[in-house]
């Protein structure tokens, strides 16, 4: 064999799956037909924090100084240019980690076309093919296709095509609820574009506590964002110089332009044809353990392509599946998974967030407001913390909108881990003036679920 393990795609999870390899002592081979940092560095997470950023800026800057907003806009090519930057900057920062690591990259796009064996296909026609004992599948996810959304690429498009528009649009319709189009539709009305948001679902953001979700969409509504609810978009076309969404129940929406932030699939393009089925798919799904094992020995996936959609969890699951690798070359069983628990951080102006699983019964919740903190003296700041503290006094989840939320999620992320109790982490005393201090006052309002 002449590589102990190749990993097809370079993001965050290829990337971890192989410095992790390295360091594992295994000879180690990247494959990506982006450059490296894949669609982290060029799609999704750089370009999403650059617009967030710059949105933050212009708001800051008016409220600051009462200047007209529009004056502070950076044109579109401007902020183009940071996001290619930031993206180039990230991906120089992730090969040289790579290199110092002795990890062999490829650029070139793969496919799995035998048994151990993968085919490297290079811009034209030329091919070479490699060989190992572990093949790891981090392909990440596609936008798929919608019937009735024709994406032009110019006025229907996902959100990596803004940055190729000519000029800032007046008006956009964002069609999804999720992170991603919460995240847009926040940093656009930031950049002072109209945004109308039309969600599928009866609440932005499923996943988050619903009470929260809904403090989110007060704040996107008050700051001028049109949220439409409970009706998923059927068909979406150009019509003379708008572009036209139709929701089920026939309501239609006109803007400039439309940007399509749902129906992220996982991208299987890397199984060759001729290659045998998983025995254990299911609902088109490949089956696999905790470990990123298929029914193929010689098979992983990790990252988003299997639902770790958040570079942590793509991180968490790639070190998973390199330390089942080893074991199984040491003929040794692999350690057994820990349950680390993840937050979810959707970064909206302000951000929001959810870490662990609300229990349905036999907890306090606690409700923290930001306008306690003496921080609030020196910096107008909001928010509402919620945490679900078990009988043991074990916390079982929070949810919070409001700034710094990072910075109480990796307290509260820290606690839940490391199983530091609530009533331990609430006594600990913390740096002043910061929104974690918040954790040492009293809760104003305490429900119980029975
Ligand atoms: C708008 C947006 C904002 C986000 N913001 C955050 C955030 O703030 N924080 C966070 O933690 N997460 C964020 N995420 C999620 C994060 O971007 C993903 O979790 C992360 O990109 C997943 O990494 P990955 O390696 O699994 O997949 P990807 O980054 O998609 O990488 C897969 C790579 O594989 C390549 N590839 C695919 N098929 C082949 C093939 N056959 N041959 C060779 N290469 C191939 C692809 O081109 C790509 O480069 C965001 C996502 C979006 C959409």
């Amino acid at each position: 064999m002449e590589y102990d393990i190749a990993i097809i795609g370079a993001g965050a999870a290829g990337i971890e799956t192989a410095l992790a390899a390295c360091r594992a002592g295994l000879k180690t081979v990247l494959i990506s037909d982006l450059p490296v940092g894949g669609r982290t560095a060029y799609a999704d997470m750089v370009p999403a924090r650059i617009w967030k950023e710059t949105g933050r800026l212009i708001q800051e800057s008016f409220n600051l100084t009462g200047i007209l907003p529009f004056e502070y806009r950076p044109s579109l090519r401007e902020v183009k240019s940071s996001i290619e930057a930031a993206g180039d900057d990230w991906s120089v920062q992730e090969q040289r980690e790579l290199a110092k690591n002795g990890v062999t990259i490829i650029e070139g796009s793969a496919q799995v076309t035998g048994i151990q064996t993968i085919t490297v296909s290079f811009q034209g026609e030329k091919k070479q093919k490699l060989s190992a004992r572990f093949i790891v599948a981090a392909t990440g996810t596609s936008y798929s296709i919608i019937p009735g959304i024709t994406v032009d690429g110019k006025r229907i498009i996902y959100p990596k095509q803004f940055k190729s528009l000519s000029d800032y649009p007046e008006t956009v319709l964002i069609l999804g609820g999720g992170c991603s189009a919460c995240e847009y539709a926040s940093a656009l009305s930031d950049l002072l574009v109209e945004v109308t948001l039309l969600c599928e679902g009866d609440q932005i953001l499923p996943g988050l506590d619903r009470q929260i979700a809904e403090e989110v969409q007060h704040e996107l509504q008050a700051r001028g964002i049109v949220i439409e609810l409970n009706h998923p978009v059927i068909s979406a076309e150009l019509r003379g110089k708008s572009v036209v969404a139709v929701q089920a129940g026939e309501r239609t929406f006109t803007a400039h332009v439309a940007m399509i932030c749902m129906n992220r699939t996982h991208d299987y393009s890397f199984l060759a044809e001729n290659m045998p089925l998983f025995s254990d798919q299911s609902g088109g799904n490949i089956a696999i353990d905790p470990y990123g094992r298929t029914s193929i020995p010689w098979l992983f996936l990790v990252g988003s392509l299997i639902g770790d959609d958040s570079l942590s969890q793509a991180r968490s699951s790639a070190r998973r599946a390199v330390g089942a690798i080893a074991a199984e070359l040491a003929s040794e069983l692999p350690r057994p998974v820990d349950s680390c628990t993840i937050p979810m951080l959707i970064s909206t102006n302000p951000p929001a967030g959810m870490i662990g699983t609300i229990p349905s019964c036999n907890a306090k919740v606690l409700h923290y407001y930001y306008s306690q903190l003496p921080l609030t003296r020196i910096r107008q700041i909001a928010g509402h913390l919620k945490l679900w503290v078990g009988l043991t006094g074990k916390i079982e989840a929070a949810a919070l909108f409001g700034e710094g939320a990072e910075e109480l999620f990796a307290v509260i992320s820290l606690a839940m881990n490391a199983g530091i109790s609530y009533g331990d982490l609430s006594s600990i005393p913390l740096c002043s003036p910061s929104v974690s201090e918040l954790l040492s006052h009293p809760p104003m309002k305490v429900e119980m679920l029975l």
